[in-house]
């Protein structure tokens, strides 16, 4: 049950076209009412003036039938249809008409509508000028059924109109395929003008994809400083409109031969780092290392360069638009690095020092805070240090203050070249500073304040004309959380306190807060 269904399944169904149904219904009818009227004896060949017109009749009636066969297997055996069909059943009509026109000369033209259908049909179906031929064939055949057949078409009068008829039916035959001709242009033209409007159309779906990115990149870049989260989202977008599967994209300050923000999509970040211009310098060199790969400058702006890199079978088929699409993200992309490095120097500028290049007192507040948060969360020791330069309006008073500003800046060379990397060096205000020593215990950071006085001791600072020879001493006090404070406000106070133990004991020395046993 199931194979038959499979069976009937697979079975390709014939399609019949309007004109094989018109055709095979029109023949159908034809045949059956002239088979039937022949057995109803209703044509009568008695009189007929030539001999034989009642086996000419039988014959075309047999041909007629025969056709028909012909068209049934071309259609439902072979799966003949169309034109092709109606060619093949086109001799048996035409000899058929022939030999019903002959035989039945006397019945005033009875088939003269059907030579006419026949041509009208195939000019319909063909539908090109070439099909007035057929109404040419069935011409030659109505001529010949009247001419050849029978005597009394040789009187003149008969035989101009038999002609009359003919040359009728080849103009028939003209004009419906001439019309029909021109109808198939129309319908091409109209085919052709929607296909381009579908063209068109698929043109603005992408010219709408390709905005709606722009503007999803531009409003992504814009709605973020923190530029390198974007980065790969920039890329995606750009690959929902371009079809790129791999890609990476750099933009690079010419004048420093810096990359300022490099983002890659479809292949690991280090990969996309070797396609990178900036290093070495020289995009072609480094892109002929790469034979799949190539890079492109999108957008070369005064100090600014937007560098485009993805596999060179893809730049190849990035189309005109593809590229629009590229400048107007690189243009977006180097307002948004700008105004990122903005934000950024902004940033930095915020947190330091102008004259010491330290950190200021505000970044002071918050890595403490930040730093007494983890310390407590991991149960870790805290240090600080504040440190004060001593009699530092003296040496104002005998340098000059530009000396002493020199003299404050190197302070901080000093504080920084004798710190850890991960320690924190401020500049608290006027001669005074911080240092924030993570993970270090009251003796660890004894050890550190020991080695800052001893190094600023022996440093030699310059005086007013640049010699090298003046001395300058610190006093620092040290507390520590959470051994001596609890907090960052007594962490504090509690550095400040010992400060000023130290200096009240003479300066140029390192004191715990009273709580504590000092060390010197
Ligand atoms: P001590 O701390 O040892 O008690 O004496 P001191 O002279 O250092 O202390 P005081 O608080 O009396 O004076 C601080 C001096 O530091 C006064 C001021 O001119 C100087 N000073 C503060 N900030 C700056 C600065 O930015 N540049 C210069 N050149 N001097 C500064
Ligand atoms: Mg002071
Ligand atoms: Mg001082």
């Amino acid at each position: 049950m199931a194979d038959d269904q499979a069976v009937l399944a697979a079975k390709p169904e014939v399609q019949l076209t309007i004109s094989d149904r018109i055709y095979l219904v029109a023949r159908f009818g034809m045949t059956t009412a002239l088979v039937t009227l022949f057995s109803l004896g209703l044509f009568d060949f008695r009189n007929a003036p030539a001999a034989g017109s009642e086996l000419m009749f039988r014959m075309g009636l047999s041909l007629l039938v025969v056709g028909g066969v012909v068209h049934v297997v071309a259609l439902f055996v072979f799966h003949t249809t169309g034109p092709r069909s109606m060619w093949l059943v086109l001799p048996f009509d035409l000899v058929a008409a022939g030999l019903l026109i002959w035989s039945t000369g006397q019945y005033q033209d009875p088939f003269y509508p059907w030579v006419l259908g026949l041509s009208i049909a195939y000019a319909g179906v063909l539908r090109r000028r070439s099909a007035w031929v057929v109404a040419g064939l069935a011409a030659v055949v109505y001529l010949l059924g009247h001419l050849v057949g029978h005597g009394h078409a040789a009187m003149l009068d008969v035989a101009l109109l038999v002609v009359f008829k003919a040359a009728g039916l080849v103009f028939t035959g003209w004009v419906v395929a001439d019309a029909m001709e021109r109808q198939v242009h129309r319908e091409e033209e109209i085919e052709a003008g929607r296909e381009s409007i579908i063209g068109l159309n698929d043109q603005l779906g992408r010219r709408l994809a390709e905005l709606h990115a722009i503007s999803e990149i531009t409003e992504i870049m814009h709605s973020s400083l923190d530029f390198d989260r974007v980065g790969p989202l920039v890329l995606e977008i750009l690959r929902k409109v371009i079809d790129l599967p791999a890609s990476c994209l750099f933009v690079i300050d010419k004048d420093k031969d810096e990359t300022l923000f490099s983002a890659s999509a479809g292949m690991p970040a280090a990969e996309a780092a070797t396609f990178n211009p900036a290093y070495p310098l020289g995009g072609e060199s480094v892109a002929a290392n790469h034979d799949l790969f190539s890079c492109m400058t999108v957008l070369d702006h005064n100090r600014m360069m937007v560098v485009f890199c993805a596999s060179a079978s893809a730049i190849e088929k990035m189309g005109e638009e593809d590229r629009l699409v590229l400048q107007a993200v690189a243009g977006e992309l180097v307002v948004a690095v700008e105004n990122s490095q903005l934000y950024k120097l902004t940033k930095r500028l915020s947190i330091t020092d102008e004259l010491t290049g330290m950190y200021n007192y505000r970044y002071l507040q918050q890595r403490l805070d930040d730093e007494i948060e983890r310390a407590r969360r991991y149960s870790r020791s805290l240090s600080m240090l504040m440190l004060d330069a001593d009699d530092f309006k003296g040496f104002n008073d005998t340098h000059g203050h530009i000396a002493g500003d020199v003299a404050l800046s190197e302070l901080g060379d000093v504080m920084r070249a004798s710190v850890r990397e991960i320690d924190i060096v401020c500049r608290y205000g006027g001669e005074e500073f911080s240092v924030i020593l993570p993970e270090t215990d009251s003796e660890g950071a004894f050890v550190v304040a020991e080695k800052i006085r001893e190094s600023i001791a022996t440093h030699l600072f310059a005086d007013a004309d640049g010699n090298r020879l003046v001395h300058v001493t610190v006093s620092i006090g040290l507390a520590t959380f959470p051994g001596s404070a609890a907090d960052k406000e007594s962490l504090l106070r509690q550095a400040d306190d010992a400060l000023y133990q130290a200096k009240h004991l003479g300066r140029d020395r390192v004191r715990f807060p009273t709580t504590l046993r000092p060390k010197k």
